[in-house]
């Protein structure tokens, strides 16, 4: 959420920065709801301050005074009622309508619409040429036996699937290398609900926008978390942090959900897209201070590409334009993988830095050594999110006999098993 001061002051910039991200908000309605809002609270103010005088001063009026004050009072007791409600509807549009309002991308942040208009960063490793037809990992999946979207779509509905075997080992062992390497640089491992109440999706910044792609436990009105980032960010909210205790690492492991809404018909092949994954989140809480946040977010993308590295994987690092930036971000990069199968590289990771917006939404303030209160800023990025991942992880260690080579780094988690073998 937007400080309500800074979008007065600055309408036309707030105006224009959710046109490059392609948000339809009604700024000029907002401002309408504040001027009144405001006008609604010193009317209701000063008739109550009124009718307070009007009160002390119906024991002291002489007989004659007495009735005209009693009807004042009365008056004075609807119009105040009157502002109440009225004062409600608009603070409820109000708070709606700011919600709805997207943080201004950063200038370094290219304008544009889709992904073909992200800027390429750097390019780490390069795709191998294979010497034979390669298979994608779903016919990989399937003849390795560790896939089986068959009986999982029988049982579960579209865009399921099941990992079994190596195939389960191998996501657990990328989960478990990725959680090596985020506590030896000092994140703290969280494991946190995956069912949360309406606040926590509000307070992150997920709701309203993405209400169409969450689940919704109707009869406990909860709602399936779709990344982890919900719990790491909300086990802050309505707290004053010490500045001691900043930056705050955590990261966490969970099962996402995720509605795809808006995909009907989109990526159907393999596991691109499914309705739930597993992802291993980095989350920090910083001090609101540009340059901090800016460090922190070189920091956790240099977690993610470590895991490239060590991986072995052919990856690129790309900003993204602000037509694929979301509603809170003010900066995103996105780690894209190389997936043979589809001859390119494709986003496996994403990389964000909110400054205080989720703060603002969630009350995450911290305290600096005057007594000062300050909203905090927040920045996420996805370490690992499987299945996914075992797209570029099976089809660039394929070898021509239809097997896949374990990558060197996940060895000591797979129980000895170095390479996945085809069923026969
Ligand atoms: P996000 O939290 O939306 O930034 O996504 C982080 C990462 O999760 C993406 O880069 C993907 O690797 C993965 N991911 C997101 N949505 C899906 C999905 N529907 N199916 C599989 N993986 C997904």
């Amino acid at each position: 959420m937007l400080d309500i001061k800074f979008i007065r002051d600055n309408v036309d910039l707030v105006k224009q920065g959710a046109k490059n991200k392609r948000f339809d908000v009604d700024i000029d309605r907002l401002m309408e709801l504040d001027v009144l809002r405001r006008e609604l609270i010193t009317e209701a103010d000063s008739s109550r301050a009124r009718r307070n005088e009007v009160a002390a001063a119906i024991p002291q009026a002489s007989k004659d005074e007495k009735p005209a004050l009693i009807e004042e009072g009365k008056t004075l007791k609807t119009k105040i009622q009157e502002l109440e409600v009225r004062l409600t509807q608009v603070t409820e549009e109000y708070d709606a309508l700011l919600l709805m309002v997207p943080n201004v991308a950063l200038d370094e942040v290219p304008i544009g619409e889709t992904d073909a208009d992200n800027v390429t960063v750097r390019l780490v490793g390069e795709p191998k040429k294979l010497d034979f037809a390669p298979k994608d990992h779903e016919e990989l999946g399937l003849t390795l036996g560790i896939l089986d979207k068959e009986r999982a779509i029988k049982f579960a509905g579209a865009r399921s699937y099941l990992l079994r075997g190596p195939g389960a080992l191998l996501e657990l062992a990328i989960t478990r290398l990725a959680m090596d390497i985020l506590v030896e640089d000092g994140f703290e491992m969280i494991l946190g609900p995956l069912m949360v109440n309406e606040s926590a999706m509000k307070g992150t910044g997920f709701f309203p926008y993405g209400k169409e792609d969450t689940y919704h436990l109707e009869k406990d009105d909860k709602y399936l978390i779709g990344t982890s980032e919900v719990f790491l960010v909300s086990l802050n909210a309505d707290e004053i942090i010490d500045e001691s205790r900043l930056p705050i690492l955590v990261a966490g492991y969970s099962p996402c959900f995720r509605r795809e809404a808006g995909s009907a018909g989109k990526d159907t092949r393999g596991v691109y897209r499914v309705h739930q994954f597993t992802k291993v989140e980095q989350v920090v809480v910083c001090k609101n201070d540009p340059n901090e946040s800016r460090a922190l977010h070189e920091r956790i993308l240099g977690n993610a590409e470590k895991l490239m590295q060590r991986l072995e994987l052919p990856y690129r690092v790309a900003l993204a334009c602000t037509g694929e930036i979301g509603l809170g971000q003010v900066l995103k990069h996105e780690i894209e993988t190389w997936m043979p199968s589809r001859e390119g590289y494709f986003e496996t990771h994403s990389c964000s830095s909110l400054y205080d917006y989720q703060a603002r939404r969630s009350q995450i303030r911290w305290r600096d050594s005057d007594g000062k209160i300050h909203f905090c800023y927040t920045l996420n990025n996805t370490m690992i999110a499987s299945p996914r991942i075992l797209i570029p992880l099976l089809e660039n260690y394929q070898n021509a006999d239809g097997s896949v080579t374990v990558p060197e780094a996940l060895r000591p988690y797979m129980h000895g098993i170095e390479r996945l073998e085809p069923k026969s």
